[in-house]
C-alpha cells in the first residue's frame, strides 16, 4: 500500500519526477537529489512504511528482494569497487523521508 501524502510514494507512482535507474514489482531505485557521494542511489520498497519496526511480512519480503538486487544494481551504476549501504531510522539518525529507503553510496573511496 502506498501513502498519498508520502514523497517517495509519489515518486514511485511517477507523480513527482525522479531519475530512475531500476524498477521491478517490489522496488524502485533512483538518484538522490542531493548526492553525498559520486554515486548516491536510493532503493525503496513499493509499499509504505517508515521504520523496520513497522514492516510486515510484505515489507520484509520487499526488503529481502532489495538486498538481493543491490549488488547487481550497484555494480552496474558505478560502484564496482564497493559501496556503503545506509538506512536512517528515526529522529536521532536524521531520517527525513518517512518511507524506508536504503542509501547506496559509492563511486569513490568513502571516509568512515
Ligand atoms: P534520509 O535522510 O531520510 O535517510 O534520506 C532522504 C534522502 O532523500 C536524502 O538523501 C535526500 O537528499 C533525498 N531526497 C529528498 N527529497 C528528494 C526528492 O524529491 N527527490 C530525490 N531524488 N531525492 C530526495
Ligand atoms: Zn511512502
Amino acid at each position: 500500500m502506498l501513502d498519498k501524502e508520502c514523497l517517495f510514494c509519489k515518486i514511485i507512482e511517477g507523480k513527482i519526477p525522479s531519475a530512475k535507474v531500476y524498477e521491478d514489482q517490489k522496488m524502485y531505485v533512483f538518484n538522490d537529489i542531493a548526492p553525498k557521494a559520486k554515486v548516491h542511489l536510493l532503493a525503496v520498497p513499493k509499499t509504505h512504511f517508515a521504520l523496520l519496526s513497522e514492516a510486515d511480512g510484505e515489507g520484509f519480503s520487499m526488503l529481502s528482494h532489495i538486498f538481493e538486487k543491490i549488488p547487481q544494481i550497484a555494480a552496474e551504476y558505478g560502484c564496482e569497487k564497493g559501496y556503503r549501504l545506509v538506512i536512517n531510522q528515526g529522529e536521532d539518525a536524521g531520517q527525513t523521508v518517512h518511507h524506508l529507503h536504503v542509501h547506496i553510496l559509492g563511486g569513490q573511496p568513502l571516509d568512515w
